[in-house]
């Protein structure tokens, strides 16, 4: 099997270039942000505190997280219940960059992101997929773009979806986001030793993904 991993902060691109790679290789996309989120949508719901590590621990107990892949597109479950819908919003994005500072919740999502790469050819993205995750992928990634370049596209996506969000808004929770990700205490948010660096802020979405089918086919081939 073959693994690549694909971190970077928040807006850099990674899903919509891990998944258009993931077509073009035939690979599946894992998209573990969407795990984080699921968790915070379940906290969110309970009316528990993102900050309340008690009473996440607790409610993991009773949570249960399923990736399903239909027509090659990622689905998350929480409890049975498809929320790849719910978990894109921007209280969802802040409460999942918190929570996922938890210990718990790490080792919670841990063994459901190895056994995906164990049984599939797989692009996954996230934070810690390179440090922590898949040590051992073959291809390792580090997507980024400056802060404002970021918010714009964050801002483009909900625009695009009918959402009314505001630009100033997501810059600062992208600022926010970064600042959280990459100063926590558990697998913060940094490149791995033998990451490609990609920097797509003066890319078109499909020049970035020829840069990144480039680098999985030189590596692997
Ligand atoms: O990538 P996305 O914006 O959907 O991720 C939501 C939040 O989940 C991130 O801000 C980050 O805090 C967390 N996350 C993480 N590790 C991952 C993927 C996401 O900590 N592998």
């Amino acid at each position: 099997m073959i693994a690549v991993a694909i971190d970077g902060p928040a807006g850099a691109g990674k899903s919509t270039l891990a998944r258009a790679a993931a077509k073009k290789l035939s690979f599946i996309y894992a998209d573990t942000g969407a795990l984080y989120r699921s968790i915070a949508l379940n906290t969110v719901r309970n009316n528990i505190d993102v900050s309340d590590s008690v009473s996440i621990e607790k409610m993991l107990e009773k949570t249960e997280i399923e990736l399903k892949f239909i027509n090659d597109e990622q689905r998350v479950f929480l409890n049975g219940e498809d929320v790849s819908d719910k978990i894109r919003t921007s209280e969802i994005s802040m409460a999942a960059s918190a929570i996922s500072a938890l210990p718990a919740v790490r080792s919670f999502l841990l063994e459901l992101q190895r056994e995906l790469a164990r049984k599939n050819n797989v692009i996954m993205d996230g934070r810690d997929i390179g440090t922590v995750v898949l040590p051992n992928a073959q291809v390792k990634i580090f997507l980024t773009a400056s802060p404002e370049c970021r918010a714009k596209r964050r801002y483009d996506e909900y625009i695009a979806k009918g959402k009314q969000e505001n630009y100033e808004e997501i810059l600062e929770s992208i600022k926010q986001r970064d600042y959280n990700d990459s100063h926590r205490a558990i697998a913060p948010l940094k490149a791995a030793d033998d990451a490609v660096l990609v920097d797509t802020s003066d890319d078109t979405p499909q020049q970035s993904v020829e840069r990144i089918v480039k680098i999985i086919e030189e590596k692997t081939l």
